[in-house]
Order: structure tokens, then sequence, then C-alpha cells
């Protein structure tokens, strides 16, 4: 099994047990640049770096790329570029939102797309209440692959995310295990395109839903997509394991 998104703090508790191995995903450069040291203490662990819209720093988008753009040069086990996207709800770290917040976002984002295609790493999208945007965007451009992380398309926006053109997959969480609308999503995604991850510590599935979240989680929302798929946990682990092999090369 494979956490393909999760959040883990230098120092913090590493609880990956019964996995083969889970990417860090990168909201900040301070985090991104230790997810690339706590990678290289833990073979299971495999680092991404980028930046979250909602955490742009206005002044510094262009050194911000390029300092994710040397990191990606010196180390080539960085499996993916992101988290990186649009988000348009509120944020807590800087409200209101405004037009100008969009364009930054736009450009934070396109320069973490820039890098993706530029190292061949899978990017990481982060899209909320922006899904027509993302789509619109990552569709301006030709080879791209990656993850939608943490898919609120809803049934209607699968097909378009699978008209994209390069190669996305469907990042899938927690919230599957009591969200029964989105088991009609999954329904719809097909088998070779779906990714599960935790992002813990959030979004923590039943049976510990309101608890922190862990990697080793991710058997909860392996198991709800055997029970939709209705197949075995062991056939269903394997296409979805493929999946995360081949989109991030590990
Ligand atoms: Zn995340």
């Amino acid at each position: 099994m494979i956490d393909t998104h999760a959040h883990i703090r230098k120092g913090e508790e590493i609880r990956i047990e019964g996995l083969d191995w889970v990417v860090l995903s990168g909201p900040n450069m301070a985090e991104s640049k230790d997810n690339v040291e706590i990678a290289k203490m833990n073979p299971k662990l495999r680092a991404a770096v980028g930046i979250h819209p909602q955490e742009l720093d206005s002044g510094n988008i262009d050194k911000n790329i390029n300092e994710l753009d040397k990191i990606l040069d010196e180390n080539p086990d960085i499996v993916a570029v992101g988290e990186c996207g649009l988000d348009f709800s509120e944020n807590p770290l800087k409200s209101p939102f405004d037009k100008r917040d969009f364009q930054e976002m736009e450009r934070l984002f396109r320069g973490q797309i820039a890098l993706s295609l530029k190292h061949k790493k899978p990017l990481i999208v982060h899209s909320r209440k922006a899904m027509e945007e993302t789509l619109e965007i990552l569709g301006s451009y030709k080879n791209l692959r990656g993850v939608i992380h943490c898919y609120s398309g809803g049934k209607k926006r699968v097909q378009k995310v699978l008209d994209l053109p390069g190669e996305w997959y469907f990042g899938i969480d927690g919230n599957l295990t009591y969200e029964d609308g989105l088991a009609e999503v999954v329904k719809l995604i097909p088998k070779d395109r779906l990714l599960l991850e935790t992002d813990s510590p959030e979004l923590t599935p039943l049976p510990f839903r309101g608890e922190k979240n862990y990697p080793e989680y991710v058997k909860y929302i392996y198991q709800k997509v055997a029970k939709i798929w209705q197949m075995s946990l062991k056939e269903t682990e394997k296409i979805i394991d493929e999946n995360a092999k081949k989109l991030f090369g590990v």
C-alpha cells in the first residue's frame, strides 16, 4: 500500500506500518526542504517540493520558483512537484480574497508547472473551489502528468480531467469512508487512474474520524475502494499501487 499524499513534520512520529512508501507533499519552502531531508533518512518516505496556493509569498514568487528549481537540480530523488494549484476558499493566513491573489496564484502555479516539465516530475495539484480555472490552466499544456490531489470536482468533472492533454490521476482521501457522494465519483474514475492518499494529519478516515490522521490509515481507504469495486483487497491494492508506481516512477 502507498500513501501518495501526506504531511509529516520534522521530528514528528512516523506511522507507516504496512506501507511500501509515502509521498511527502510540499506546502511551502520550509517544509519542502524538510521533506528532502526527512526522505534521505527513511527510504519509505519520498519527497515532493512545492508551494500551496494559500502559502504564496507575494514579493517572492520568482525567487521561490528559482529556489525550487535548484533543489530539484540537486536532489534527483524528489518524486514530484507540488502541491501547487489554485485555492479560492477563504485564506486563514490572509483575507479577504481579491483578484490580485488569483493572478499571483496563477503565476506561482504556472511557475511550478514549468518546473514539472523541466525536471520531468509529475505535478501534485491542489484545487479548492477553483476546479474550472485549474482545468483551464492544465489544459493549456501538452505533456503534463500528475494527480488532482483530494479530487473535489464531483461526478461532472471526471471526464474533463480525463480529457486533459497528458496523463492525469485522481487522488482520493479519507472522506471516501463517510461521504456517499464521493463513492459515486469513485465509480466513474477508471481503475487505472485512481490514487489513494491520506493528506495526514488532516482528513482522517473512519473509524478514526475526528482524531489525528497518519499515513498508515490509508488502508481504510483501500478497504473502502475494494468494497466499491467489489474486488478483494489484494487485487485492489495491486491496481492502485501500480498506478502510484507508474506516476511517481518509484
Ligand atoms: Zn496536502
